[in-house]
C-alpha cells in the first residue's frame, strides 16, 4: 500500500510573508493531517521561512523546485542540494514543464539533477509529460519513455526507491484542461513497467506516481479512485489555503 501523496507546487508566487499567513491559515483548516503526505514547494526565497511555519507536523513535507547539479561554485543564480537539505528540503521537484520549456532543462540536465537530489539526500520528483502536438501525433509514449530513461540513466536500485515520478501532461498544465483520469492511468501503467525494466522490478510496487495538470478539489477524487494513481501535483488550486485544505481533505 503506498501513502498518497499531494503536492502543492507554488511556481514563482508567494513572499515569506504571505507564506508564513498561508501554512497558519492552512494549519487552521487542517489541524490533523494522517495517512497521507503532503508537500509543499515554496520559492527558494520563502523556504526557511515555510518550514519554520510548517514545523511539528510530520505529514507536512518541505520541498524546492529545482536545483543545480553541483555542489557550489561559479552558477550565479543557482542552488544546490546540500543549500535545501540544510535548509529542511526533503524533496525536489526535476524537470518540471515549465522548467524544460523556459528555462533549458533538457534530458541531460534533469539527469544530473535528479543525480544530484539522490546525493543529497533529496528525494526527486522526475516530472515527465508530453505537448498537445505530440499527444495528436500519438507520440505520448515514445516521449514520456525517452524522458523516464533519460532522466534515470545511472539511478541505481536504491536510488530508484527514493524517486517519485509526476505525470503531467503539458496541454493540462495551468489550462483548466485536465487529463481524464482514464488517460492518466493508461500513462501511469507505462511509466511502472519502464521502472520495472529499469532495473528496479521488486521496488516498482513502492514507485509513488502522481498525476499533474489542472486538478481541483473537484476532481481529485476521480483521478484517485484509479489504484494507479498515488497522489497529485497541484499548482493553481494549492495557492489558496481554503482550496488546497478541501482538496487535501478529499485525497
Ligand atoms: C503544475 O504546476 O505542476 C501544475 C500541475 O499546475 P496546475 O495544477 O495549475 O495545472
Amino acid at each position: 500500500m503506498r501513502t498518497r501523496f499531494i503536492v502543492g507546487n507554488w511556481k514563482m508566487n508567494k513572499t515569506a510573508t504571505e507564506a508564513v499567513a498561508f501554512v497558519h491559515r492552512l494549519k487552521q483548516e487542517l489541524p490533523s493531517v494522517e495517512g497521507i503526505q503532503v508537500g509543499f514547494t515554496p520559492p527558494f526565497t520563502a523556504l526557511h521561512a515555510t518550514r519554520d511555519a510548517l514545523a511539528s507536523n510530520p505529514a507536512f513535507l518541505l520541498g524546492a523546485q529545482n536545483l543545480h547539479w553541483e555542489e557550489k561554485g561559479a552558477f550565479t543564480g543557482e542552488v544546490s542540494g546540500p543549500m535545501l537539505k540544510d535548509l529542511g528540503c526533503e524533496f525536489v521537484l526535476v524537470g518540471h514543464s515549465e522548467r524544460r520549456q523556459h528555462f533549458g532543462d533538457q534530458d541531460t540536465w534533469t539527469n544530473r539533477k535528479v543525480l544530484a537530489a539522490l546525493r543529497h539526500g533529496l528525494r526527486p520528483i522526475l516530472c515527465v509529460g508530453e505537448t498537445l502536438q505530440e499527444r495528436d501525433s500519438e507520440h505520448t509514449d515514445a516521449v514520456i519513455e525517452r524522458q523516464l530513461r533519460a532522466g534515470l540513466v545511472g539511478v541505481d536500485d536504491q536510488g530508484l526507491a527514493a524517486v517519485t515520478i509526476a505525470y503531467e501532461p503539458v496541454w493540462a498544465i495551468g489550462t483548466g484542461r485536465a487529463a481524464t483520469p482514464q488517460q492518466a492511468v493508461l500513462v501511469h501503467r507505462m511509466i511502472r513497467r519502464i521502472i520495472g525494466e529499469l532495473g528496479g522490478a521488486d521496488r516498482v510496487q513502492q514507485l509513488r506516481i502522481l498525476y499533474g495538470g489542472s486538478v481541483t478539489p473537484q476532481n481529485i477524487a476521480d483521478f484517485l479512485s484509479f489504484e494507479e494513481i498515488d497522489g497529485a501535483l497541484v499548482g493553481g488550486a494549492c495557492l489558496d489555503p481554503l482550496s488546497f485544505a478541501t482538496l487535501v481533505r478529499v485525497a
